[in-house]
């Protein structure tokens, strides 16, 4: 693959890249990914992220406080982010959002960890990566308080009507793996549907592997399934999708 790639959501601080993330880096930029985002969880992986970004100009740090880690975030490290932002670039604020796939979790807790971080977004004039299961509507309506923040749907599963929505707010979509997975026909639906100045790629590594690799951990350079299987649904060459999906995230992050 020829053509420059950006892969805008990568966890490549997790310890499942502790004995091979040079190399990982090293393929990454091999196949073309020119720009890798590290969007952080939690305020203990902050310096990890900043760590990693310093040593490899081509990764960009987000700093934010994941909803699937609610037992490591108290509200008061909102103003620790904030504190943090003051004196630490960052390409975004993220990752961040709701997730209402566990019954048990403190929803409350959550939307106030998110509105928080938009207010933050909105305060340092910085895209916003958002993470929604299950709860895109508590996000949609959310989102309504800070009209000037836009960013990426990371992982974007959502229905036409709520892409709309959110497209019309200045959000773009994440599209990784999933959209690969043989049985994914929604995704599939969804992503031929969507406009493409609307999408930007991402691995969300080591989560997520396209169909091909599926159980084992994912790295960024498979993302180029992701880039065949968006060029099939919308019948443009994988090189045009490189093209238009890199130019999206550029525009977003300000690349
Ligand atoms: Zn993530």
């Amino acid at each position: 693959m020829p053509n420059k790639l950006i892969d805008t959501h990568c966890h490549l601080d997790f310890s499942d890249f502790d004995h091979d993330r040079g190399e990982i880096i090293t393929r990454s930029k091999a196949i073309g990914i020119d720009a890798i985002i590290l969007p952080a969880i939690a305020r203990d992986n902050w310096a990890a992220v900043k760590t990693l970004a310093a040593n490899h100009p081509e990764i960009h740090p987000a700093y934010g406080l994941h909803p699937c880690f609610l037992d490591r975030h108290m509200l008061a490290d909102l103003q620790q982010l904030d504190l943090w932002l003051a004196e630490n670039p960052a390409i975004a604020v993220g990752e961040c959002g709701l997730d209402y796939r566990d019954q048990d979790a403190d929803r409350e807790l959550q939307q106030q960890l998110f509105s928080g971080q938009l207010a933050l977004a909105e305060k340092y004039g910085l895209p916003i990566i958002i993470h929604a299961v299950k709860a895109l509507s508590d996000v949609i309506s959310l989102l309504k308080k800070y009209p000037k923040v836009g960013g990426v749907l990371h992982s974007f599963s959502g229905s036409i009507e709520q892409a709309e929505i959110l497209y019309q707010q200045g959000f773009v979509f994440g599209i990784g793996g999933p959209v690969s997975w043989e049985n994914a026909r929604k995704i599939k639906r969804m992503v031929a549907q969507l406009p493409l100045d609307a999408i930007v790629l991402e691995s969300d590594a080591p989560d997520q592997p396209p169909e091909n690799y599926r159980g084992q951990r994912n790295q960024p350079d498979w993302i180029v399934d992701v880039v065949e299987e968006i060029a099939r649904l919308h019948s443009i060459s994988s090189s045009e999708v490189a093209e238009l999906t890199t130019a999206n995230a550029e525009r977003v992050f300000n690349l």
